[in-house]
């Protein structure tokens, strides 16, 4: 009789993740855990059933542009599959961004949100992409966006009715740079206004993911405005005119990519597209990192879901095949192979959860100065860590399936393509190993860091791996301080590693 290779099996997420609950009921107020894991529960539940359901339906039936209409008339259409606008509403319904604005959770509001998109993201088909946008637009309209901005976008982007619920774009990668916004092309003109959309700008945007969003946030230089970052602003469009014709917009092609391929990432070109100013004149690129230090946070949390996901597959495979009269889960070598992602897996779910919290505590205005430098510098190193660390997991996995899990339809395979995203958008791994020098060196962050690890983390440091480490950055610190910029700046990568590993040690044993 021929053989047949028993499936692996998900359940209900929440409860096949121990760490989840050991953790945060570890860290949270009682009444706090006690509500949040009530409702992860239900999450876990979705996410092994209807949303996984709906994001394999967005995995097939991918996004299509549909640039013109039978007659001839463009139209610039993107059809996205029903399981993608389901995945959407659910997002809306379990206030995966509501959480974070309504703070009922006070400064653990981030790490409440946290948790729900940790569960939701494996099983969203990268709907999490465009939420990440969402909420990075609230925060930014919450510190620089006028009234009207307040009462109209931000009730939409932080609704939790789908029918009134906005996503939102960010545009900021033209063709000459992305890491490098400063040679931005799009030009914004002053214009006669149009229910205070009083500019209109002109330009091509390279990679804009959530092109279905109704409203984007982006940068352009104003007619007359100095060259560089500096003559930079920061725009709020609304991509759709009631009739939900583009207004002014051209789809040029959606992106073939290597992975996210239900995420519909598409070339644009604005032709007069009509556009508020965010806060005043210049400082576009200050006001769009308020965006981007949320959207950093959401990839540390979706690299961290997915590394989960891909670990639970590869335990739930160990479960059912056999090699050599064991199941693999049995075999010593197979154990520890999976066991060592299992360990990196914690540090990178206590430096995530870690930043979540700092940032929650920031928002509410209860943190202190040196938290706030805290967030500043944890920021860029947990986003790049987890992102890298996501991909080198799911490679992994990928081979503790064997053949299978190099072949499509298993589906692991696909979770390596997608995992590669993580550390490229939201910055790259070399650009935010500079930015965490730029912490370092223009806020101070390094005696901070330090006391940090001398205090909270003084168990970890007395460990040899965390002593090692200690010394290792003490040395590159003085070496920088000898050799000059350069040569810190060569070494900015090993220093970012170097840290995450020690914050995340220091949370682990705390
Ligand atoms: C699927 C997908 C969706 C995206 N969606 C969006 C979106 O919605 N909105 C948006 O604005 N952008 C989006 N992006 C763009 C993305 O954010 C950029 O591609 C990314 O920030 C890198 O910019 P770049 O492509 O210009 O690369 P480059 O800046 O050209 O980088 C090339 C290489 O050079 C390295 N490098 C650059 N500068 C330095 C330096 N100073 N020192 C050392 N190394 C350096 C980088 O690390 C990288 O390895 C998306 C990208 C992808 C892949």
């Amino acid at each position: 009789m021929d053989f047949h290779q028993a499936p692996p099996r998900l359940t209900n997420t929440f409860h096949s993740d121990p760490l989840l609950e050991k953790t945060l009921k570890k860290r949270l107020p009682p009444d706090v855990w006690t509500k949040m894991s009530a409702h992860l529960k239900h999450v876990g539940e979705l996410a092994v059933t209807d949303w996984l359901t709906w994001s394999q339906q967005a995995e097939r039936e991918l996004p299509v542009h549909v640039p013109f209409d039978p007659w001839g008339e463009r139209v610039d259409q993107i059809r996205m599959s029903a399981g993608w606008t389901q995945l959407e509403a659910a997002a809306a319904t379990e206030g995966i961004v509501a959480t974070a604005y309504e703070r009922n959770e006070g400064e653990w509001s981030r790490v409440y949100q946290a948790a729900l998109l940790y569960l939701y993201h494996p099983s969203s088909a990268f709907v999490s992409c465009p939420l990440a946008m969402t909420d990075g637009a609230a925060r930014a309209i919450e510190l620089y966006g006028d009234d009207e901005l307040k009462k109209n976008a931000f009730k939409h982007l932080t609704s939790r009715d789908p029918k009134t619920f906005w996503t939102s774009g960010q545009w900021m990668t033209e063709k000459i740079g992305g890491s490098d916004v400063s040679g931005t092309e799009t030009v914004a003109r002053k214009s006669s206004a149009q229910n205070g959309f009083d500019w209109q700008l002109n330009g091509v945007k390279w990679f804009t993911s959530a092109t279905t969003s109704q409203m984007a946030m982006l940068l352009a230089r104003p007619e007359g405005a100095e060259m560089g970052s500096r003559g930079l602003s920061l725009f709020y469009t609304e991509l759709r005119d009631p009739n939900q014709n583009l207004r002014n917009i051209e789809i040029l092609r959606l992106k073939d990519k290597l992975g996210t391929k239900a995420l519909p990432t598409a070339e644009l070109r604005l032709t007069g597209t009509p556009a508020r100013l965010v806060g005043e004149m210049g400082g576009g690129v200050k006001k769009i990192s308020s965006l981007f230090n949320v959207t950093r946070v959401y990839n540390s949390i979706c690299s961290l879901g997915q590394w989960r996901r891909a670990l639970d597959l590869a335990w739930a495979y160990a479960d059912v095949r056999v090699a050599f009269g064991k199941k693999l889960k049995d075999l010593p070598l197979h154990r520890i192979t999976l066991k060592n992602l299992e360990t990196d897996f914690e540090k990178a779910f206590e430096l995530t959860f870690f930043v979540a919290h700092l940032l929650g505590k920031d928002e509410c205005g209860t943190a202190t100065e040196k938290e706030r430098t805290l967030l500043r510098a944890v920021t860029p190193i947990a986003k790049l860590w987890t992102g890298k660390k996501c991909v080198e997991a799911c490679s992994e996995v990928v081979e503790s399936f064997g053949g299978a899990g190099y072949i499509e339809d298993v589906g692991v395979a696909k979770m390596l393509r997608d995992a590669q995203v993580l550390s490229i958008w939201e910055g790259t791994t070399n650009v935010l190993s500079l930015d965490f020098l730029r912490a370092l060196e223009k806020e101070q962050a390094a005696p901070v860091l330090a006391e940090y690890l001398q205090t909270e983390g003084a168990r970890y440091l007395a460990t040899p791996k965390g002593q090692a480490e200690w010394q290792e950055v003490q040395s590159l610190l003085a070496q920088g301080q000898k050799n000059g910029r350069d040569y810190l700046e060569s070494q900015a990568r090993r220093l970012s590693f170097l840290v995450a590993e020690l914050i995340a040690g220091a949370r682990l044993v705390s």
